[in-house]
């Protein structure tokens, strides 16, 4: 046994005073509880992974968003000549939700849901009206694959959508023509510097409680797992020394069994190139954790070493050198291409998706559940009501061609008023059907975000982003340490094995 492996019969002690974390019997709170799009029985998972960034580590957004536009505008200023009054903008952390789209050839962003339809747009901070958004973008299929489009798809995004949004307005207010396209590289490629040239990574290793939340339960939870016979690894896309530092946060001194959070795992991967480590076939290169020098390739066939640092790697060769069965790993993350789709796609792990935003949005659904209820009801009506508007205008036109026609013309002047009446009726019916849910979704929607509505929802369908989820994720929850209350056995079943068909 290495010197960092737990104590025998510690784990025994732990799991008494984990096990009356949740008292038997008792429901865990709606906001943290695991929830299930494809049944996974975790007596089938031999090895737990894990990602870093927004799945262990928690990131204190508002703080890490002022940081990397700070980073971001300092790099536009400097080396892409922005003017300096970039500076004083305003720029709205509400502005940006994950799974925005955005069009570089127009300076727009939008929300798209499920089938693809673009429904909110933003050109800046402006709203586009209906007849705009039409002409942009429901005359032909948008192919999001073109470079034309750029996704917002993890919460390190997020400051890229916002400043984009401000630049645009300003730089239009002073009449500037703006190259929206070029205007979009920049940003990226200054917020990707950022994160490459520590400008960033420097800044919050120095202050980590300002940028990241350590959760109590967090060590608890690996525990429980461990002592449940599983194995852990760590893949991250971030480099050792960031690793080390916010690890070293993250656990160190959590739980007395574990000398340091290296303990907790059994296979350690850094710089792990997501989503290019489940397509591509780079090599595992081992690291000196003292110093992060490397100390040569993983040689092929050999298996990991606990306690030993990896690098880069793939997913193929990670297979044969952790010697588990490929159904029989689970991957927690949070990143929906890098970390869900691409697994998904590339492999047959199971997948668990950490969606911090999660805990909020579930808040609203209960605080306005009635709400939602009642607009869920209207929009039944509306759909009725305006096909029995079409049906009445059919009749009404086959009324008025008996006029003149030899028929008797006081039944015809009744079955036309009659007509009429009921049209009349029922738009009045469609009129107040359309305001109330107007109403109700103005005030629904600005709970959630005050520009895109909930995250998972666009109009009446799941959102695109709530899609994905929903396609690329077994479960979902908002942070890892929510698994503590669940057995580490659990078979979380999806509520929806039924077609719509079978249910009755
Ligand atoms: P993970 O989520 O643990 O796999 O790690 C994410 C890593 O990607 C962090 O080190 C981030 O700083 C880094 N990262 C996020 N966005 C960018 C980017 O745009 N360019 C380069 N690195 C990024
Ligand atoms: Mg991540």
């Amino acid at each position: 046994m290495s010197l960092s492996e737990p104590k025998p019969g510690a784990h025994l002690e732990l799991l008494k005073s984990l096990s009356s974390a949740v008292p038997k019997g008792l429901k865990v709170e709606r906001e943290r509880r695991i929830f299930v799009n494809r049944n996974l029985r975790m007596d089938e998972i031999d090895l737990i992974g894990f990602d870093m960034d927004y799945t262990l580590a928690l990131y204190n957004q508002k703080n890490l968003e002022g940081l990397s536009i700070k980073c971001t505008l300092d790099k536009l200023i400097k080396q892409r000549g922005y003017p300096e009054d970039i500076l004083k903008l305003k720029y709205d952390p509400l502005f940006a939700v994950r799974g925005l789209v955005v069009d570089r050839k127009h300076g727009n962003i939008f929300k798209m849901d499920r089938y693809g339809h673009v429904g909110r747009v933003f050109h800046g901070k402006r709203p586009l009206g209906k007849e705009e958004r039409h002409l942009l973008y429901r005359t032909e299929r948008i192919r999001l694959s073109l470079p034309r489009y750029a996704w917002i798809d993890t919460l390190f995004a997020l400051p890229e959508a916002v400043m984009y949004a401000a630049i645009i307005d300003f730089l239009e207010a002073r009449g500037d023509k703006i190259h929206y396209s070029q205007l979009w590289q920049d940003i990226r490629d200054s917020i990707d510097e950022a994160h490459r040239d520590e400008s960033m990574k420097r800044i919050i290793k120095a202050n980590l409680s300002d940028y990241i939340t350590r959760d109590p339960e967090l060590a608890p939870t690996l525990h429980k797992f461990r002592s449940s016979g599983r194995r852990l690894f760590l893949l991250t896309n971030s480099a050792w020394d960031y690793t080390e530092a916010v690890m070293h946060y993250l656990l160190d001194g959590s739980l007395p069994t574990y000398t340091t959070w290296r303990s907790y795992f059994d296979i350690i991967i850094v710089s792990g190139a997501k989503p290019g480590f489940f397509t591509e076939r780079k090599p595992f290169i081992e690291v000196d954790p003292a110093t992060g020098a490397s100390r040569g390739s993983l040689e092929e066939g050999a298996q990991f070493v606990r306690n030993r640092v990896y690098q880069g790697g793939n997913i193929q060769d990670f297979e044969t050198a952790a010697g588990a069965g490929k159904d029989r790993v689970l991957y927690i993350g949070d990143h929906i291409y890098g970390d869900m789709l691409r697994a998904k796609k590339s492999s047959v792990w199971r997948t668990a998706m950490i969606l911090q935003e999660l805990e909020l949005e579930i808040r609203q659904y209960e605080r306005f559940k009635d709400r939602l209820n009642r607009l869920e009801s209207l929009e039944r009506q509306l759909l009725r009501d305006e096909s029995d508007v079409s049906y009445q205008q059919l009749l009404l036109k086959e009324v008025q061609k008996l006029e003149g026609g030899g028929h008797d013309a006081d039944l015809v002047e009744a079955a036309k008023r009659e007509a009429k009446h009921r049209l009349d009726d029922l738009r009045a019916s469609l009129k107040a059907v359309a305001e109330e849910m107007e109403a109700i979704e103005g005030e629904v929607d600005s709970a959630f975000n005050p520009y895109w509505g909930a995250i998972f929802r666009e109009g009446a369908e799941n959102s695109r982003f709530g899609q994905q989820v929903d396609d690329y994720a077994c479960v979902y929850t908002s942070r890892v340490s929510n698994f503590l209350s669940y057995s580490p056995l659990r078979y979380f079943r999806s509520p929806r094995d039924h077609m719509p068909h079978e249910l009755v």
